[in-house]
């Protein structure tokens, strides 16, 4: 039985204290990492996070799904019931859409926000939803079990410090032309503010290829477990952007180690308000779930 305490703070100040001359100090190791919050040396065992009433980042792989976009009680709440009949740990859907053009569809707002309560209540799944701005924090917090930093926000420093002045847990994606030492700095700030429920999303990168949507960087995953503590959540729905090949890259994910798989899963595509293209569709979700255990079980993971 040790205790480990975190001392964080200007260096040169530290380096003034011989903190190694107090008493009951058996040793002082500095964390040179410039995330030092999120460094796996700083808890040297991996962060459980709870959403609602299920863990990310023990041994079982959860799956996310739901659909891009929250567009009536009706389709998230279908929606819902079939992922979750289908495997699905915590529903997805956005309410506020980062959409590249200002003419489509932006989201519902608070109506799908309370949709996705709705449909939290028909069929138990914590939920996960998009913040875009800090003056939306209160009212999202009061509907979902996490929030979702998306890639056009992972540098949005204002939101990340209030978002890390609040209890939820935050899923932060990687921003398309981040890199992965990017990713964790952002991280630090949630943390740097007294909230360590993070989870780490690798979404997919903007490289030169242009048959995919985007690159699914699954380099990634093994080097985020072992630079830090939090969990590592892979959507390769983003990440390759094409319905046909997103269950080899989720498989892919996996057996790679991430603790978490987010798709998207849509019951008519064709009349999707963003994204239908690359939803998969509810029998592609059943069968993948089935395939995803396969490689958990493999890797010595269960669903
Ligand atoms: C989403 O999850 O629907 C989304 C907008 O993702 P990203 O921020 O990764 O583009
Ligand atoms: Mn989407």
């Amino acid at each position: 039985m040790r205790v480990v305490i975190g001392v964080i703070g200007p260096e040169d100040k530290l380096r003034e204290k011989p903190l190694g001359a107090f008493p009951g100090v058996e040793s002082v190791t500095p964390v040179l990492k410039p995330h030092k919050l999120v460094a796996y040396e700083f808890r040297r065992t991996f962060s459980n996070i709870k959403i609602g009433d299920v863990t990310v980042g023990g041994k079982d792989v959860v799956l996310i799904a739901g659909p891009c976009s929250v567009e009536s009680e009706e389709q998230i709440t279908s929606i819902a019931k079939i992922v979750g009949k289908a495997g699905a740990r915590i529903l997805r859907g956005g309410a506020f859409k980062p959409r590249t053009s200002p003419y489509s569809f932006q989201g519902l707002g608070k109506l799908g926000l309370e949709f996705l309560a709705e449909a939290r209540k028909q069929t138990g799944m914590p939920i996960i939803t998009e913040i875009m701005d800090t003056k939306d924090l209160e009212l999202i917090a009061e509907h979902a079990d996490c929030l979702q930093i998306g890639a056009r926000n992972m540098q949005n420093f204002s939101l990340l410090r209030e978002v890390g002045r609040s209890k939820l847990p935050v899923m932060l994606k990687r921003g398309m032309a981040a890199t992965v030492k990017d990713l964790l700095m952002s991280a630090e700030y949630i943390l740097s503010e007294g909230n360590f429920n993070v989870l780490l999303c690798e979404r997919g990168i903007r490289t030169f290829e242009t048959m995919t949507r985007n690159t699914l960087d699954l380099n990634a995953v093994p080097l985020l477990k072992s630079e830090t503590h939090l969990p590592v959540v892979v959507d390769p729905t983003h990440g390759i952007g094409i319905r046909e090949f997103i269950p080899a890259m989720a498989l892919a994910a996996v057996a790679a180690g991430a603790d978490s798989i987010m798709v998207e899963v849509h019951n008519a595509p064709e009349l999707a308000k963003s994204d239908g293209e690359q939803a998969l569709l509810p029998g592609q979700f059943q069968d993948l779930v089935e395939r995803v255990r396969a490689v958990a079980s493999a890797i010595g993971r269960s669903l």
